[in-house]
């Protein structure tokens, strides 16, 4: 393809299902940044930490994989793992098979379509700081990826199904297994065309990571830091997962977004009340965890929980709940641009929200099936 380059590809039309691009952007994330952060041991996570047994012999032994919505689902990282062995086998077979455009505005919006095209719901790219970079991995061998840029994609996990559920039921493990497996899928897909162009590429997903991946989606301008300690998009609520590729590519680096999200959660404080085991914080006030300023959460708690749930599998209930999580249409575009525009009325936000039961499970849209009915 020669220059004069289509509109898709210049900017001039959004690619993705969502308006991201009418986000205001920042140079700096919302959430501030005020000290050193040192890189993370993935042995430290919390489903790592429970796989050893330290949150008692329970959580060590429920798998999420024994509902069989779940099991079914979560059936499919097989696959992707041979795909991943493929992927990387196939580095060597790469050539570029034409002329690709100088202006890395073009190239970047040319692999984010594909990220679209695929299904993906929101494709974002920025550069990869070293502090992103797991020091160890789950094993305990040290991580290196020289990479200078990160393409994110972001899987919905479904609003229909989230409507239906209490967020801490049984298909809490599916709908995140559902949007693990499929922003891998479509990871494995952009990698895979990255390098047949010519240039090294690495799928990060669930079962994989050489990354941590919030602090990407963040400079990524997926969304904000919730109070929670996820990111969180306007659009999606926190109702979403992530892949991301890594690659030597020259990708143009998408900017952090501002969308109102800082006030709304220092006010709101839904998840806080709703998290059956109070895993989030209440304050008014941030405090510094590894350099970035958040509200404190205990992983332990919630890792606990999700592990151990005695009325379901895993758990979702803060997604469920959060005033963000909504279905697309003009009444909740018109609130997102309030919210943008009018913090002041942030707090008649939230009590509306509790007024129109959102936060209900509607059963009447429950497909799946319960091992305690
Ligand atoms: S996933 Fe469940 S347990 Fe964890 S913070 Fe959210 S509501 Fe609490
Ligand atoms: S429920 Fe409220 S406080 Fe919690 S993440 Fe959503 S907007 Fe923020």
């Amino acid at each position: 393809m020669k220059e004069p380059y289509p509109k898709i590809l210049t900017g001039a039309y959004p690619l993705g299902p969502y308006p991201m691009e009418k986000l205001r952007q920042v140079n700096e994330p919302t959430t501030a940044i005020v000290g050193p952060i040192e890189r993370f041991d993935e042995r430290e996570h919390g489903f790592n930490r429970a796989a050893r047994g330290d949150y008692g012999s329970r959580a060590q032994h429920r798998s999420s994989r024994g509902y069989p919505v779940s099991g079914a689902v979560a059936s499919n990282y097989a696959g992707l793992a041979a795909m991943g062995e493929r992927a990387h086998a196939a580095i060597e077979e790469t050539m570029p098979p034409y002329p690709l455009p100088e202006d890395p505005g073009i190239l970047t919006r040319h692999v984010k379509s594909l990220g679209y095209f695929m299904g993906a719901d929101v494709v974002g790219t920025c550069r990869i700081p070293r502090y992103t970079i797991y020091s160890h991995d789950s094993a305990g061998n040290p991580v290196e990826n020289d990479h200078p840029n990160a393409v994110t994609i972001v899987v919905d996990q479904g609003y229909a199904t989230m409507d239906a559920s209490s967020g801490d039921d049984w298909i809490s493990s599916a709908q995140s297994h559902r949007a693990y497996t499929t922003s891998a899928f479509i990871a494995f897909a952009v990698a895979a065309y990255i390098r047949k162009l010519g240039y090294a590429a690495r799928v990060h997903y669930s079962e994989d990571y050489q990354l941590v991946l919030p602090p990407l989606l963040l400079l990524a301008g997926v969304g904000e830091i919730a109070r929670n300690g996820i990111v969180l998009n306007p659009f999606l609520g926190l109702r979403f997962k992530a892949a991301v590729v890594s690659t030597d590519m020259p990708l143009e680096a998408d900017k952090p977004v501002d969308f109102g999200l800082q006030d709304f959660c220092r006010k709101c404080k839904k998840c806080a009340v709703e998290c059956p085991v109070q895993a989030i914080s209440y304050d008014d006030e941030m405090s510094v965890y590894n350099g970035y300023q958040r509200y404190p959460f205990s992983a332990e708690r919630c890792t606990r929980f999700r592990l151990t749930n005695p009325h379901g599998s895993f758990c979702g209930r803060c997604i469920k709940v959060c005033p963000w999580n909504k279905p697309a249409g003009w009444t909740h575009d018109l609130v997102r641009w309030m919210i943008q525009h009018a913090p002041v009325l942030n707090g008649f936000f939230v009590r509306t929200d509790d007024l129109f039961g959102y936060d209900k499970a509607n059963r009447d849209r429950q497909w799946w099936f319960d091992p305690s009915e």
